[in-house]
């Protein structure tokens, strides 16, 4: 049973690793922002009451988070196994998510913030479609899109200023949960400054 809680900073690539992991094992990958949007879209209870918060600017409460993570837990293809991404995000969540289950890996992405920095803000996004490209994935004309030839820009959000809080932020909430799994020696770290293939080599050797 791969009961896994994946853990890293925006930059780490932990989307990608999360993609990876999921193929690999056959377990889903749940990540808190597609909860969240399926909630809402689906307008259920839960989705309707974190919708009111986040129209206010409100955060939502880890109660409501974690009844969504519950209940998505049930399902079925989660029997085997799940990959579990954004969550828990707090000790309370933590200790919520114990009543529930139990995990068998917390595994960090480790990267140092100068590289997710670098990473972050080397990020562009096309205006017309979307598609984001970085340093690993770079445009093949400068500052125009592969795609639709439309001008790429910088988010508000990848720019060194907001990087640097978002990371503080990670450091902040991140540590101390790392501390709360460490004695029951589930805690492991792989290199997420390494190409995505390296790094992933490095997770399959934890869970295999
Ligand atoms: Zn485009």
């Amino acid at each position: 049973m791969n009961n896994i809680l994946l853990i890293g900073p925006q930059g780490a690539g932990k989307g990608t690793q999360a993609k990876l992991l999921a193929k690999q094992y056959h377990i889903p990958h749940i990540s808190t922002g597609d909860l969240f949007r399926e909630h809402i879209k689906r307008q259920t209870v839960l989705g309707l009451q974190a919708k009111t918060l986040i129209d206010k600017g409100k955060l939502v409460p880890d109660r409501i988070t974690m009844e969504m993570v519950k209940e998505r837990l049930e399902d079925k293809d989660c029997q085997q196994g799940f990959l579990l991404d954004g969550v828990p995000r707090t000790l309370p969540q933590a200790e919520m998510l114990d009543e529930i289950v139990e995990i068998t890996h917390v595994i960090e992405i480790k990267i140092n913030d100068d590289l997710a920095v670098k990473r972050l803000s080397a990020r562009r996004q096309c205006k017309q479609c979307g598609r984001i490209y970085g340093l690993d994935l770079p445009e093949k004309k400068k500052g125009v899109c592969d795609d639709d030839n439309a001008l790429l820009y910088q988010r508000d959000d990848d720019k060194p200023e907001a990087i640097k809080k978002r990371l503080e932020l990670y450091h902040d909430e991140t540590e101390p949960l790392l501390e709360y799994y460490r004695p029951r020696n589930i805690v492991f770290q792989v290199d997420g400054s390494l190409p995505a293939e390296k790094t992933f080599a490095q997770l399959k050797k934890i869970i295999d």
